[in-house]
């Protein structure tokens, strides 16, 4: 695959998925197309050998996995999360002039550049129909609808210095002048765009705001990809490419799982069930399952910091990361990391026998290091693990930067893993 090929795929990727519900609804075009076969957890599975699977949880995790004879897995595991301004459930506040929606932060995310943002909303609603059934259905407004406007300098003079953002009170997104406005009403017109128009009620919904601004390369050279979500679509995008390029005689299985970015824990996160319930179901006992997971890897691939270079005292200097070197290999004394000479040792051989190249990341021993999906997964199925990431900056921002060669090269080494 060449990399402007693999880079086109990329950007419509991150601008089709503005939720963990349309990823995982995307991946699932993905492998469906790719010929994999689509399970259901609550049916009885037959899996044939020589035939490749898909799974879903919670419609915002997913488990694709080729079943050949031989059962040493490389896996692949990602988020389908990112950080965002996420609706309560009774979001309209009419006063001073203007429509706005109350909004929580679903995970850490970096506030100040969700200011002056042209945002849309998108996610999952559940609805009663007429036949008293409950369905669910995505919905993707695609036109920006909303703005958190800055306040005014003039109006703040220690906005460059002092100016700090409450969650509850300045975060709120603005809609609409006209005091008509009802949220209900508003859903149901967007369902109905959605050929959704048998609503007796509706129920619930989980949705979000999200930038409206499209991916796109930036630098002289087209050197970054700048997007949304790069953490961690990034790693679905290479672990969903990867894993449809095999051989469907090599054991492989990739995982990208939901709400990573509020400690995993959760029916569809790592922390909760869906991987090692899948595994199971994929052994006849006990005994062949652990005689896998002893002998099978997890690649857990998310983002990187790279060493920014206006604030470059905030890393290591021996273990700093640079946009477009390569895949970073991650590791922390404390196990927020979990990689291990041994696991490290394996996806060192394959990328030098790939001539791709590689970076080591350490935070400094002065500061905290944040964690992910691999020492969760670790310690849950006792699987060796290897934490890996492209380099990004701007990591948590609404809009986050990362290299145009580095995601190709992992996707090379995750393909050529033995
Ligand atoms: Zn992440």
């Amino acid at each position: 695959m060449n990399k402007q090929d693999f880079n086109e795929g990329l950007l419509g990727f991150l601008d089709a998925s503005p939720t963990p519900f349309h990823a995982t609804r995307n991946m699932s075009m993905m492998f469906e197309n790719a010929g994999f076969i689509k399970l259901l957890e609550e049916q009885k599975w037959e899996l044939e050998e020589g035939k490749k699977y898909f799974v879903t949880r919670n419609d915002s995790s997913i488990i694709a996995f080729t079943y050949p004879k031989a059962k040493n897995y490389t896996m692949v595991g990602a988020h389908t999360d990112s950080p965002n301004l996420k609706l309560k459930p009774n979001p309209m506040i009419k006063e001073h002039g203007v429509v706005k929606f109350g909004v929580e932060s679903y995970g850490g995310l970096l506030l100040n550049p969700w200011f002056d943002r042209d945002l849309s909303l998108a996610g999952r609603v559940s609805y009663l129909d007429s036949s008293d059934k409950i369905k669910d259905v995505l919905i993707d407004v695609k036109k920006a609808i909303a703005i958190i406007p800055s306040l005014a300098i003039h109006l703040d003079d220690k906005a460059n210095k002092e100016r700090t953002v409450n969650k509850q009170t300045d975060m709120c997104p603005v809609l609409t002048t006209n005091d008509d406005f009802e949220f209900d009403e508003f859903l149901k017109w967007q369902l109905s765009k959605v050929d959704v128009l048998d609503v007796k009620e509706l129920y619930a919904s989980e949705l979000s705001f999200y930038d409206t601004q499209k991916a796109s390369y930036v630098g002289l050279h087209d050197d970054f990809i700048a997007s949304a979500r790069v953490d961690n679509l990034l790693s679905c995008y290479v672990g969903m490419l990867s894993i449809c390029s095999v051989d469907v005689e090599k054991p492989m299985l990739f995982i990208a799982s939901d709400h990573e970015e509020v400690g995993s824990e959760s029916t569809s996160g790592a922390g909760g069930s869906f991987l090692e319930n899948t595994l199971k179901r994929m052994f006849n006992n006990y005994d062949e399952y652990m005689q896998m997971i002893r002998t099978s890897i997890m690649i857990s691939a998310d983002n990187a910091h790279a060493i920014h270079p206006n604030y470059p005292t905030k890393h290591d200097s021996n273990h700093a990361p640079h946009i477009n070197k390569g895949c970073v290999i991650k590791v922390n004394a404390n196990q927020r990391y979990a990689s291990n000479s041994k696991t490290i040792s394996r996806f060192m051989k394959v990328a030098s026998s790939l001539n791709e190249p590689l970076q080591h990341f350490v935070t400094r021993s002065d500061m905290g290091c944040g964690s992910t999906i691999g020492p969760i997964t670790a310690s849950r199925l006792g699987i060796e693990t290897l934490d890996v990431g492209l380099p990004t900056f701007a990591m948590h921002s609404i809009r986050e930067l990362c290299g145009s060669d580095d995601a190709l090269s992992l996707y090379k080494i995750i393909v050529g893993f033995e």
